[in-house]
């Protein structure tokens, strides 16, 4: 059964009630006037809060609607402990995308994905292959804030945080992505493989080649497996010369 309150904000067409906490530009978020007006009917304190825009809202978005949706997300418990947001950076019509896990402890502090130690030796791979950040290539990340002591993020957080690196990609619209390290081929082809298993394969992403490599951060302990990660990055990028 409706309340008297909501009946009356029914039938001022100022239903349903939701104020949205964090993010002020947010396109379908109340306007300023419509709160004041439903602060006058309000007879509890009782207040829904929405902490993301719905999936439908999101796949709409554009670049500026989006990076805003995703400043102020506090759709999971990662939201609590973040310095900030990292979206992602570069050409936002890069024939490359490189997805990697989630922001380390620089990236946090800087606000960009891939800055730390790892982000030095990808910027190296980027390199062999003649490409350099910024140009032709985006990069981001399966979650975008810090899971805390460099954890894996869960599979809560990391579903939570989907529907804006399916955004990302769809504005972006890649020739081809690369998935770095397991926790990304895993989210991006909903697949609990090993990586091993994973590599040597051109996947399909939604009518895009996805290749997977192995994850910077893991290269950095294991030197030996450098000479694969080239071996892949070399299939990626004949796999994209083969495109019509
Ligand atoms: N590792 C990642 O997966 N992403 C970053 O941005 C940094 C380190």
């Amino acid at each position: 059964m409706k309340t008297r309150r909501e009946l009356i904000l029914k039938e001022l067409g100022l239903t349903p009630v939701w104020r949205i906490k964090s993010n002020p530009l947010r396109q379908d978020s109340i306007q300023p006037s419509q709160t004041q007006e439903v602060t006058q009917f309000r007879q509890s304190p009782v207040e829904i809060t929405v902490d993301q825009a719905p999936q439908s809202t999101i796949q709409h978005m554009d670049w500026n609607q989006l990076k805003s949706e995703v400043a102020y997300c506090q759709a999971c418990p990662l939201s609590q402990t973040r310095t900030q947001t990292v979206f992602g950076v570069g050409d936002e019509h890069a024939d490359w995308l490189y997805v990697g896990e989630g922001p380390g402890a620089t990236e946090d502090e800087v606000g960009e994905p891939f800055v730390g130690q790892a982000g030095k030796l990808l910027d190296n791979m980027l390199a062999a292959i003649d490409l350099k950040r910024g140009y032709q290539v985006y990069i981001t990340n399966i979650v975008k804030c810090r899971p805390p002591n460099n954890r894996n993020p869960s599979s809560h957080e990391a579903n939570q945080c989907r529907p804006y690196l399916t955004r990302q990609i769809e504005l972006i619209k890649p020739k081809i992505i690369v998935a770095l390290g397991k926790v990304a081929a895993q989210n991006l082809l909903g697949r609990e493989d090993s990586i091993s298993s994973l590599r040597g394969i051109v996947h399909n992403y939604s009518g895009i080649p996805l290749i997977v490599t192995y994850h910077p951060a893991y290269l950095l302990r294991s030197l030996p497996e450098k000479a694969k990660v080239w071996k892949d990055l070399c299939f990626a990028k004949a796999t994209l010369q083969s495109l019509p």
